[in-house]
């Protein structure tokens, strides 16, 4: 099983972890809402989990451009 984080602004792979478990709370999960887990996790049917998250590159725009952000989430 692997968990792979993907970025949802550019589609790149920001990182994969190999891991039999996973912390869920340590990734900072509690503080989404369920629907907010639903749209960012999705579970593939070999058991690898993908990650809809943020890469370095867009975290920097989205720094520099905040309205970046809100027009994202109007899109959603
Ligand atoms: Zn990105």
């Amino acid at each position: 099983m692997a968990i792979i984080y993907t970025c949802r602004h550019c589609q790149d792979t920001v990182g994969k972890l190999a891991e039999q478990y996973v912390d869920t709370s340590l990734l900072g999960w509690d503080y989404l809402t369920i629907e907010e887990k639903k749209e960012m996790i999705h579970y593939h049917s070999n058991g690898d989990i993908s990650i809809q998250t943020i890469c370095e590159s867009c975290q920097e725009t989205l720094g520099q451009h905040p309205q970046y952000h809100e027009l994202d989430y109007f899109i959603q």
